[in-house]
């Protein structure tokens, strides 16, 4: 089975742990470098990308993520996880730092500014029905560079896109127990 990490100094890991490992994969949380080391792939959480930067920062984690990721790790990122893989953000916190990876441009809180959280039953390229999408103050891809490919959009802004090995979503896909979209990022991880 394949070794999935779930980024966990903050965030809804315990969601992404338990998908994961419904689908067989071997999902154990990420702390420490060590962890790290043992994972063919990882997944950022949802929870708050500036708390999340700072504490990756805090426990030497952010230059080994942003080594891994360079070095071709696929990664999948749900909301501040997509902010996280984004090389550029729009309304971030002053000095907030991302692993990167992703030609992406995200804008924190793209939705909020009508209304914090919301549900969507949205088409997902390469799935055959529609993914039951739940936004909590969600970020969207404001500008996606060439090699990105938009998979899922909402209000006319992509909000689920992959590039490489890279995979990220605004939405939530954890919460609602529709695995598809981590079993999508599982037949990345076997390329
Ligand atoms: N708004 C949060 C951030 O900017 C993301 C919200 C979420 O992950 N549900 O980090």
């Amino acid at each position: 089975a394949p070794a999935v990490g779930v980024f966990a100094l903050q965030g809804d890991v315990r969601e992404h742990l338990q998908t994961l490992t419904a689908l067989g994969a071997d999902a154990f949380a990420v702390r420490r470098p060590a962890e790290l080391d043992r994972c063919d792939g990882l997944v950022l959480p949802g929870g708050e990308s500036t708390t999340m930067a700072k504490l990756a920062r805090t426990f030497e984690l952010l230059d080994p993520l942003r080594k891994r990721v360079a070095e071709g790790m696929p990664a999948f990122g749900t909301c501040a996880g997509m902010i996280l893989l984004a090389d550029r953000i729009v309304d971030g916190a002053v000095g907030q730092e991302t692993i990167g990876g992703l030609d992406v441009t995200v804008r924190r809180n793209a939705f909020g500014r009508q209304v914090d959280s919301f549900e969507a039953d949205l088409p997902f390229r390469g799935l055959a029905d529609t993914v039951h999408a739940v936004f909590i103050r969600a970020p969207w891809v404001e500008h996606a560079g060439p090699d990105v490919e938009v998979l899922a959009e909402a209000e006319g802004h992509p909000v689920a896109v992959r590039q490489g090995h890279l995979l990220a979503t605004s939405f939530h896909p954890e919460v609602d127990g529709d695995g598809r979209v981590h079993r999508l990022f599982l037949e990345m991880l076997q390329r």
